[in-house]
Parts: C-alpha cells; sequence; structure tokens
C-alpha cells in the first residue's frame, strides 16, 4: 500500500496550543476541501510504503514532542496513514494530527493510534464553502476522547453568527477543548484585532476557553 506525501522535514510548530514544540512534519498530500484562504496548494507528491516512510522517520534523532501527520488532510488516506501511525506507536513517538474535522468514519478508525488532535473548525463565512457542523459534530464526539484543541481562522468575512455555531458545537461536544482564534495571515492584522476582541469576548460569555494566536512561521520565516 502506497501513500502519496508532499514533504517530509522538522521543524517547530507555527500554530495552535503546541506553538513553538518541535516536530518531525509529515504532509499529506491531497485534500476534499477548498478552503478560500489555502496557502498549502500542493503540486507533487513522492510515494512511500508504511514501512519506507517509517525508516525515513527514525532518521531524525533530536528529542521532539511529537509527529505532526499534517496535509492536506491525512485522513483522506487513512489505510496508510493507520499502517505508519501503528509504526510510530510502537516506537514511543507521540502521534499528533493536524485535520479539517470533516472525515469522522476515518477518525474512529485511527482514534485509538493517535495522542493530540488539532482540528479546524471550518467556518462557512470563513471558507467560503458551505457548512460541516454535522461532520465537525460527529468527528469531535470522536476526537474527544484523546486529546483535542481547535483552530478556526478569522477573517474579514468571519461573522459572529459563525462563532456562535461553532462555540455551541464545542460547548455540546467538547466543553473544555480550547478554541484557538487564528487570524488569517493573508489580511491586515490591525484591521482583524477588534472582531478577534469582539470573538474573545463572546467566547467568554458562552464559556469556552478562547485564545488569540498567530501562525509564526511565515512571521519568523521558517518553514
Ligand atoms: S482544509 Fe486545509 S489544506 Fe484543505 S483546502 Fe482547507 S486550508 Fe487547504
Amino acid at each position: 500500500m502506497k501513500g502519496k506525501i508532499a514533504e517530509v522535514f522538522d521543524s517547530v510548530q507555527g500554530e495552535g496550543l503546541y506553538l513553538g514544540e518541535k516536530q518531525i512534519f509529515v504532509r499529506f498530500y491531497g485534500c476534499n476541501l477548498g478552503c478560500r484562504f489555502c496557502d498549502t496548494k500542493l503540486s507533487s507528491f513522492m510515494e512511500y510504503e508504511p514501512e519506507e516512510l517509517f525508516k525515513e522517520l527514525k532518521l531524525y534523532r533530536d528529542k521532539y514532542h511529537s509527529i505532526s501527520f499534517t496535509g492536506g488532510e491525512p485522513l483522506m488516506q487513512k489505510d496508510f496513514l493507520k499502517e505508519v501511525l501503528k509504526l510510530t506507536r510502537k516506537n514511543n513517538s507521540r502521534n499528533y494530527l493536524e485535520t479539517n474535522g470533516t472525515l469522522y468514519e476515518e477518525l474512529k478508525d485511527i482514534i485509538e493510534y493517535l495522542d493530540f488532535v488539532a482540528m479546524d473548525l471550518k467556518l462557512p463565512s470563513s471558507t467560503g464553502l458551505s457548512d460541516f457542523w454535522d461532520e465537525h459534530r460527529l468527528f469531535l464526539k470522536i476526537a474527544s476522547q484523546r486529546e483535542v484543541f481547535l483552530k478556526t481562522v478569522i477573517c474579514k468575512d468571519t461573522t459572529e453568527e459563525d462563532i456562535m455555531q461553532g462555540l455551541k458545537l464545542i460547548r455540546e461536544t467538547c466543553q473544555r477543548a480550547v478554541l484557538i482564534l487564528q487570524p488569517d495571515s493573508n489580511e491586515d492584522r490591525a484591521q482583524l484585532h477588534a472582531k478577534i476582541e469582539s470573538f474573545k469576548e463572546l467566547c467568554r460569555k458562552e464559556r469556552v476557553i478562547a485564545c488569540a494566536v498567530e501562525q509564526i512561521h511565515k512571521a519568523i520565516g521558517v518553514k
């Protein structure tokens, strides 16, 4: 069984709750969505057998927080991912999944091999796509078996209505999960400031733990 992998590298986590932690990144090729703000449009990939990828991961000798399986959307290649997760688990690595939170059937099949789930909350007013409330609900119920937190991109078009719907979803499925409000790095940070502050206030009122964290990769010039 072969997997399509765009790149393997080590760096520091550039967003979310584990910002700054040293990780090995495995970027999966392909995604089932097409968000307006996407900055990971991948044009090429290498093919690996699970054992081949595992062998390459073992070449990274430093101490790492975890291995980040990212994309694209890793769950699009669930069977391949599962085999790799089994191998890294056996080798005492911690598995960290970055996902768009829509492929809940696939998640169900691999959740036992994960340690961390970093899930995107896809708000229709931000992505320019239809909503994924039902998919997110089912996904979060499964993800909450592990340490899970959510990230949502805030742009000038993001609506209060969508934020409220997202907070309701978090309260109903995993009340203790932290929500990261992430300003769209393609937009003017200063212009988004007031919007993010008002959304933080909504989170406080709705009793969802939230904070604003920017993507640092572009800011500090690392991958
Ligand atoms: S889910 Fe992520 S990788 Fe896929 S289109 Fe949206 S931003 Fe890009």
